[in-house]
């Protein structure tokens, strides 16, 4: 039984809660996720790692070109990248890695729980260090 409800959507469900840790970052900025999933979220978002991100485990053969996790276009520039965790049932780890268009950004941070205006710890990025936020004009 679950103890949480899913965490897209957040809607409660039947079934085994499975974990994926997404990240999308750009330059020092980052926002990361710990995803507590229902079977369904966890399938759709494992399948489109499996589709458009490279698996950090799989290393036969060369490298396959890589497009926008969210829309699968092939054009650049792209300048965020993203990692993911995954965490099956009863199955090793596995790490992907891909790579967001700016423009498909904010649809790809709402499908996968992220924020893309999540500040930085500021602990962490004394405000003289700030590097530049993603959407800023440049
Ligand atoms: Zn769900
Ligand atoms: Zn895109």
């Amino acid at each position: 039984m679950a103890l949480y409800p899913c965490d897209i959507g957040a809607h409660r469900y039947a079934g085994p809660q499975q974990t994926i840790y997404p990240a999308l970052v750009s330059g020092g900025w980052s926002d990361r996720r710990k995803l507590r999933l229902c079977p369904t979220h966890f399938d759709a978002l494992l399948e489109t790692c499996e589709e458009r991100c490279i698996d950090a485990n799989d290393t036969a053969g060369p490298p396959p070109q890589l497009g926008c996790v969210s829309c699968g276009a092939f054009d650049t520039p792209i300048s965020f990248g993203f990692y993911a965790t995954v965490y099956p049932m009863r199955q090793e780890r596995r790490d992907f890695w891909g790579s967001v268009h700016e423009k498909c950004a904010s649809a790809f941070c709402a499908d996968w729980g992220l924020d893309l205006s999540a500040d930085i710890d500021p602990d962490q990025y004394p405000p003289q260090l700030a590097p530049m936020r993603p959407g800023q004009p440049r």
